[in-house]
């Protein structure tokens, strides 16, 4: 089986984010990146599927040269082949997906597995997107994948329950926390990474369908109240929630 992984490079969970002086767009100064945390859950779900099927995994990133280090991070978990798709900063969803679509029509893969959403954006775009572009089925926030005889098997959360989704190969899947346990690279292959071949390819540019007019981060947390036990009787606490905080 012959599997395409999709990875974001995101800005690392941790990092303070500051909108840019153009009011739309993150200021990068200091910011440290890192492999955006669903695709992880992606990119082991493809190793084990290889491991136990066969085939080969390719990892693929949209990107400027930065997003090499995503590439390296996939190669040291185990993945066969790195393929960097280059050219200035992704512009909107329509680009990367169209850039992937475009690499996927030549290498034919029977399974393409994405993250659920890149945490930097947050825009759930692309594995619809790429299902359109390329024809295929595509399966949404999965939790657990079963592959057999070319039919799939994909579990996915839902509101109170669980839902189970049947389509067969080759197909499109978003990877949900909890599909798996990812695996940390170990040192050697860390190492081994560094200088294994990425292949470059040239991206093209596509007129954006969407653009990003205005950013801002929230001024103030609003600040939290804090109850005496003498306070703390259930009424008060309910009447709170719900004319306060607006929860319930
Ligand atoms: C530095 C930078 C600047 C940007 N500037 C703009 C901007 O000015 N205007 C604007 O509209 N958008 C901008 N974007 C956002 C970007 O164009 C896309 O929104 C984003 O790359 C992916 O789309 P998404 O949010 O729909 O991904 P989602 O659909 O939320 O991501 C789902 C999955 O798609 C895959 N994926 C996402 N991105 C990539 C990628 N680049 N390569 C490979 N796989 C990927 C991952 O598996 C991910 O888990 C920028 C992104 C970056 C990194």
């Amino acid at each position: 089986m012959n599997i395409l992984v999709c990875v974001s490079r995101v800005p690392d969970t941790a990092t303070r984010i500051i909108v840019g002086s153009d009011g739309k767009s993150i200021d990068k100064n200091g910011v440290k990146y890192i492999v955006n945390p669903y695709d992880e859950f992606a990119l082991e779900e493809g190793l084990r599927l290889r491991e136990k099927n066969g085939g080969s995994v390719t990892a693929i990133t949209v990107g400027t040269d930065a997003a090499t280090d995503v590439l390296r991070t996939a190669l040291a978990m185990g993945v066969d082949k790195a393929i960097l798709v280059k050219g200035d900063e992704p512009t909107d969803s329509y680009y990367v997906a169209y850039n992937i679509a475009k690499i996927a029509k030549e290498i034919n893969p029977d399974l393409i597995i994405l993250g659920r959403q890149s945490i930097d954006f947050d825009s759930f775009q692309l594995p619809s997107m790429l299902a359109e572009m390329l024809g295929m089925p595509s399966v949404s926030v999965v939790s657990a994948l079963k592959i057999e005889n070319g039919q799939v098997s994909a579990e996915r959360d839902v509101e109170g329950g669980k839902e189970t989704v049947a389509c067969s190969l080759p197909c499109i899947i978003s990877a949900q926390k909890g599909l798996n346990e990812p695996r940390y690279p170990k040192l050697p292959d860390i190492m081994k990474a560094k200088s294994k071949p990425i292949d470059t390819r040239e991206a093209e540019k596509t007129e954006p369908k969407t653009s990003i007019i205005g950013m801002e981060i929230p001024s103030k947390a609003r600040a939290g109240k804090v109850l005496e036990a003498s306070d703390a009787n259930i009424d008060e606490i309910v009447r709170l929630l719900k004319e306060e905080a607006k929860v319930i």
